[in-house]
């Protein structure tokens, strides 16, 4: 069997030329070791061993921060308003979904960089107008906050820009100290994956079914695996097309609970596709 789950050692120092930690499913995961007698993780009296920090993966911060910077390109000259309603459901999509694992940092480096663009953005319609007026046109005082980008309509309220920042933070979970990235908290991704949009359906109910575990080989999936969905009973032998029989399993063991279930021709056409980094296929065969 080929070696999917690197030494727990990978999160803690650099391994083999590659950075510690792993991306998983836009997470990045982390591990610190922890001073037994520093005070971040309190474990009723046990010794820390270090401690995991999962957030947003830096390529999965880009993406967000790309997708918003086009949309105020593609807004010109366009309203405030049309813009505000363009970007605003992009920013409480993406802050809620890393609600759980987001630091105040991440929200705020992220504002910052909008906040920059917006100010690009503004200045841009007005070449021949000061900065004090540019701003006064587009940002507010709005409660304690003083810098809203928001647009003032007639007889209404502002219409204002969420701000990453303002999304709170929610700590369903909590990462014991002890814990490693191979068990409760890939139980925990998969239980959060059910509201994940880039995951097919299929795979994501599977991942939380069988809590983020192949159920040929046992083993934890991680990113860059390529996950397939079988059928336990073969359709050649009358298996349906129905959850009570999918299961999800690494292509490689995939492969081998085909080839002993004699099922005939059917893995070439699976492996015909070549997976992508970073992204987990579904495919259905077997
Ligand atoms: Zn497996």
């Amino acid at each position: 069997m080929r070696g999917i789950i690197a030494p727990i050692d990978s999160t803690l120092n650099q391994y083999e030329q590659e950075e510690p930690g792993f991306n998983f499913l836009g997470f990045y995961v982390r591990q610190y070791k922890v001073n037994k007698y520093h005070s971040g993780t309190k474990t009723n009296g046990k010794p820390l061993g270090f401690k995991t920090l999962i957030t947003p993966s830096k390529q999965k911060q880009k993406v967000h921060y790309e997708q918003i910077t086009s949309i105020i390109e593609a807004h010109k000259a366009a309203p405030q308003a049309a813009l505000i309603k363009k970007l605003n459901p992009i920013i409480r999509g993406w802050a809620n979904y890393y609600a759980t694992v987001v630091s105040k940092k991440t929200y705020s480096d992220i504002h910052n960089l909008v906040y920059q663009k917006l100010n690009t953005w503004a200045k841009r319609r007005h070449p021949k107008k000061n900065w004090g007026w540019v701003s006064k046109r587009y940002w507010h005082s709005i409660g304690s906050n003083s810098w809203v980008f928001a647009a003032k309509k007639e007889g209404l309220d502002f219409f204002r820009l969420l701000n990453h920042a303002d999304t709170p933070i929610v700590r369903h979970v909590k990462v014991k100290g002890e814990s490693s990235p191979y068990d409760g908290n890939l139980v925990y991704w998969s239980s959060r994956m059910g509201n994940n949009p880039e995951m097919p359906i299929r795979v994501s109910k599977l991942l939380k079914k069988q809590k983020g575990k192949c159920a040929h080989c046992g083993l934890f999936f991680r990113e860059n695996d390529v996950l397939e969905v079988d059928h336990k009973i073969p359709k050649s032998q009358g298996g349906k097309d129905s959850y009570e029989n999918f299961q999800l399993l690494h292509r490689h063991c995939h492969d081998t609970k085909t080839a002993n279930d004699g099922s005939p021709g059917t893995k070439s056409d699976c492996n015909s596709v070549e997976p992508k980094p970073t992204k987990i296929l579904e495919k259905s065969c077997g």
